[in-house]
């Protein structure tokens, strides 16, 4: 089956009631039909749902569906996308191991990065995303895992998933690649050998601001592990998260090609524009990575960014001078948003840390919503003309 079919038809669980969309089971626990039964399924004897901590039908359905979506053994559902990607550590890593990093990951994976590892002795190195020679330097003995992210937030920065394969399989490494910007419908990272893919599910597959989670999906060694941790941890997703997200992943493919088409005839606009400098959209040929985002991309995604002519100070005025578009931190909603990466997301890297992932003080991040184009566009010029003066 296609893609829009298996986000439609991957349903796990119906009642007796045999609803036609799946019904919500927000339920801790399940019960048993006998002592026998009890005893087999906390023995792992028999498949089943126990509590939900564990395993919950609505979760289950998510977790079919997304490595469905991925083209993956397994997945795995959590309480939010920094939990995926914290789990997929402290699962395949232990004290004494060493993680490779691109430099131009997330803020908050930045922190577990740099202030969480290192208290279990696990080292990292960051690397550069566009130069394979930095990832090479940084392999030593105890190197297992390559963490990358493609597109980068906020700076989208382009990542070659077939050489990072390639550098993983050399070096004998698990190749770990937060999808979040592109989503499965935009980048298959398992088609090009990646062995775990993270998501914050938060942003483009609920798509509409309602919800926080995340996913783990991959090899199903991997996802074995990262399962029983979480099972043991505790950071389960909820039920009506579950439920929301999953339901959401229906229409992901007609929103991410509305989002796209959006995204790119915002970027076109800019590039033009007097108030705008180095703008950056995957596809645009001014890209640096537009080739290989191309190889590997269905589209370019729904993010654009731009360094606003007078820097910082501009910049504020901007946001301020923005009517419709809101300013909040949440990307992939059908709202447009427009965020400020050096005072918010990365505002706790040092200022040559934030320069070294490619953010500058006057970086404007758009992620171009659902409303109409005309008067996305009509919103921001307005604010880049005010700003000016
Ligand atoms: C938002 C985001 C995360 C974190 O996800 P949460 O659901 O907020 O925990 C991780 N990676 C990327 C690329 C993100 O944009």
């Amino acid at each position: 089956m296609k893609f829009e079919t298996l986000a439609i038809r991957t349903q796990t669980n119906r009642t007796a009631q045999q609803e036609h969309s799946t019904p919500m089971f927000p339920t801790s626990s399940f019960v048993f039909d006998d002592a026998e039964q009890m005893r087999a399924m906390f023995a792992d004897e028999q498949e089943g749902n126990i509590y939900s901590r564990f395993t919950n039908p609505n979760c289950t359905e998510l977790e079919d569906k997304m490595a469905a979506l991925e083209g993956t053994d397994d997945a795995v559902a959590t309480a939010s996308g920094m939990a995926a990607i914290f789990a997929s550590f402290m699962a395949l890593l232990k004290a004494g191991d060493h993680l490779i990093s691109s430099r131009a990951v997330f803020g908050s994976t930045h922190t577990i990065l740099h202030q969480y590892l290192p208290k279990w002795n696990i080292e990292v190195t960051l690397v550069d995303p566009s130069d394979q020679q930095t990832w090479a330097d940084a392999v030593r003995p105890a190197t297992k895992m390559f963490f990358v992210e493609t597109p980068s937030n906020p700076g989208l920065d382009i990542i070659d998933l077939e050489a990072a394969k390639a550098f993983c399989v050399k070096n004998n490494l698990i190749l770990n690649v937060d999808n979040c910007f592109a989503t499965p419908y935009l980048q298959k990272p398992a088609q090009w050998g990646a062995d775990l893919i993270t998501h914050s599910a938060t942003k483009y597959i609920d798509g509409q601001g309602r919800v926080v989670g995340g996913i783990a999906a991959g090899r199903q060694d991997l996802i074995t592990e990262i399962k029983k941790l979480c099972r043991s941890t505790g950071p389960a997703l909820s039920p009506f998260n579950a439920w929301v997200l999953s339901k959401s992943l229906e229409t992901l493919a007609v929103r991410m090609d509305r989002h796209c088409d959006n995204a790119e005839r915002l970027a076109t606009f800019l590039m033009d524009h007097t108030q705008c400098h180095n703008v950056r959209y995957p596809f645009l040929d001014s890209h640096p990575g537009a080739a290989i985002a191309r190889k590997q991309m269905k589209l370019g995604g729904g993010l654009v960014t731009f360094e606003i002519a007078g820097g910082l100070a501009q910049g504020k005025r901007f946001l301020d001078a923005l009517k419709m578009l809101s300013l909040t931190a949440n990307l992939g909603d059908t709202r447009s948003i427009a965020t400020h990466p050096a005072s918010t997301t990365h505002a706790k890297l040092t200022p040559e840390a934030r320069l070294a992932t490619g953010i500058t003080d006057g970086l404007i991040r758009i992620s171009t919503g659902l409303e109409h184009i005309d008067d996305i566009i009509r919103d921001i010029d307005q604010a880049l003309i005010l700003s000016a003066q």
